[in-house]
């Protein structure tokens, strides 16, 4: 196993807050919640970050996406609405090296980001 923290929380070796998981994607709680809800979506499998993700990828891409939408309405953000964020790399404020979707609802957020 590599030393990739959310590598390490698809294969269950560190615990986290799941939310969803299936055989391709796991979604939990972020550890340091900017938002009532505030929850990670990501691929067992590794991809740095969306810079690096390939054509083979579209799929996982795609369903990231629909997924991290399906859970947000299921926690009733529908109405009020939420935010989907990619952080890449170190201009777009990425600390995690795995790819993830982060989604926060339940408050008004601020634009543009500082
Ligand atoms: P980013 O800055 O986009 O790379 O976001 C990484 C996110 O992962 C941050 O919001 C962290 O709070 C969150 N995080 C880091 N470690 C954990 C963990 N063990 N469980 C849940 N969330 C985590
Ligand atoms: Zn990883």
């Amino acid at each position: 196993m590599n030393d990739c923290i959310f590598c390490q929380i698809a294969a269950g070796i560190i615990p986290a807050a799941k939310i969803y998981e299936d055989a391709e994607l796991i979604a939990f709680n972020d550890l340091n919640p900017q938002a009532p809800v505030h929850f990670l979506v990501i691929p067992k499998k590794h991809i740095n970050n969306l810079m690096e993700a390939e054509h083979t990828d579209i799929h996982i891409l795609g369903k990231l996406l629909y997924t991290a939408q399906t859970l947000a309405v299921q926690l009733g953000c529908e109405q009020k609405g939420a935010r989907f964020v990619i952080n890449c790399k170190d201009d777009g404020g990425q600390t995690v090296n795995h790819l993830h979707i982060h989604v926060l609802a339940g408050r008004a957020l601020a634009w543009p980001p500082g």
